[in-house]
């Protein structure tokens, strides 16, 4: 059985399915599809086809994995424990001011560590 993307990016299958559904309406092996990823309408052999061509396809995966990626980055913050996203993977804290705080805060504790009793 053919992909029903492979359907949409051809031209001239999607104009003599587009006939057919203007004649029969929708009915097996012609449907009318919404793409999901830039809504434009085609025709399909199978139902519920969501994408029109393997530009949306791969659209839609890289969307899917930069959604994953930005998940992935939810961090929570070491000095105030807020969630945020983290610009970069090795990002720690939510703000400058927290980052500072938690340097001030080892640099402090050294300095303390180092004060003879
Ligand atoms: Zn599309
Ligand atoms: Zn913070």
């Amino acid at each position: 059985m053919q992909d029903p993307v492979r359907y949409a990016e051809v031209p001239s299958i999607q104009a003599a399915l587009a006939e057919d559904y203007a004649r029969y309406g929708e009915h097996t092996g012609c449907y009318q599809c919404g793409c999901y990823v830039c809504g434009r309408l085609f025709y399909a052999a199978r139902p519920h086809a969501v994408l029109c061509s393997e530009r949306c396809n791969q659209d839609a995966t890289l969307k899917r994995r930069r959604e994953a990626r930005l998940s992935e980055r939810i961090r929570t913050c070491l000095t105030c424990g807020v969630e945020f996203q983290a610009k970069r993977k090795d990002t720690q804290y939510c703000s400058a001011a927290c980052k500072q705080k938690a340097y001030r805060g080892r640099v402090t504790a050294r300095v303390t560590a180092e004060i003879p009793k």
